[in-house]
């Protein structure tokens, strides 16, 4: 069940689907205009995301910024009428994927050729079933680094930070609120033969998106977190990375290292850092 949750008077946001990988969609009302963050995974995700806001007597957004060309964020671009923004690095990527078919044969063989991973096509099977209907659609307005738009009442900074997850990825800082939507920045870069971060991106990511001054964050596949929140998970990414460089990738040598510095066995979360950490030292070489 998605829901629409208010986080101030500026900032509405619907909840995600990890089954058919819908991400968290934002909506920042200003006095003349409202702006959605993302476009969704389908026109059927963009539209409910609007007619939820309806309900909600939400001023209906006449802007939409993409996060990043990945398929959950912008394939439901298709549905919506409005004027669409995103990094110049993002449409670069939409746009090689114009040519593509989307029936189970074609995601198949992408898969195959590692075009695609498995991940997505097996939740884009999920997200349209057999009727799939999509159309790329390229957003209007690109820019290169950054970009600001005065909503009446309320500013978003639009920044792009890349990372490893995906080089084009933008994040919207809604200023008044102090509300970071990070998207999908921090994540781990799942387009690859195994899934990785690596050192000098992690860390330039980091130090990007701390020239911010948020009290919220807002990570696209699960919630917003608090300031203190999204610091341990900086902090978990900046230590791994350091380790990683200091101990050239080996496992035994990193996992000792990080034991010795939080004085107890390291949990699932960390031991999976780790782990993309080493795979991104490898895949780096
Ligand atoms: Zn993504």
């Amino acid at each position: 069940m998605q829901t629409l949750v208010k986080i101030s008077k500026r900032f509405w946001y619907q909840t995600p689907v990890s089954e058919t990988d819908r991400p968290i969609l934002g909506v920042v009302i200003g006095d003349k205009r409202s702006l959605m963050i993302d476009a969704g995974n389908s026109e059927e995700h963009a539209k409910y995301f609007l007619r939820e806001l309806e309900k909600n007597n939400i001023l209906q957004p006449s802007i939409v910024v993409l996060t990043h060309w990945h398929w959950d964020h912008t394939f439901g671009l298709s549905g919506l009428d409005m004027i669409s923004i995103a990094s110049s690095r993002t449409k670069k990527e939409l746009e090689k994927q114009v040519p593509f078919e989307w029936n189970d044969a074609a995601l198949d063989e992408r898969v195959k050729a590692g075009v695609e991973i498995e991940f997505c096509a097996n939740a884009i099977k999920k997200e349209y079933g057999r009727e799939r209907n999509i159309t790329i659609t390229l957003p209007e307005i690109t820019f290169e680094t950054k970009m600001e738009i005065d909503l009446g009442g309320v500013t978003c900074q639009l920044q792009h930070v890349g990372g490893d997850h995906a080089q084009d990825s933008v994040i919207v800082y809604v200023k008044e609120e102090k509300i970071l939507f990070l998207g999908d920045a921090i994540y781990a870069n799942l387009y690859s033969s195994k899934r990785n971060h690596t050192v000098k991106r992690t860390l330039q990511l980091l130090d990007n998106i701390d020239q911010f001054d948020a009290e919220i964050y807002i990570l696209s596949h699960w919630k917003p977190v608090s300031q203190e929140e999204y610091q341990q998970e900086a902090n978990l990414l900046r230590r791994v990375a350091r380790l990683t460089e200091r101990f050239a990738g080996k496992n035994e040598e990193i996992v000792k290292a990080y034991q010795a510095i939080v004085k107890r066995d390291l949990n699932e979360d960390e031991l999976e850092v780790i782990e993309y950490f080493i795979n991104g030292y490898e895949v780096e070489r």
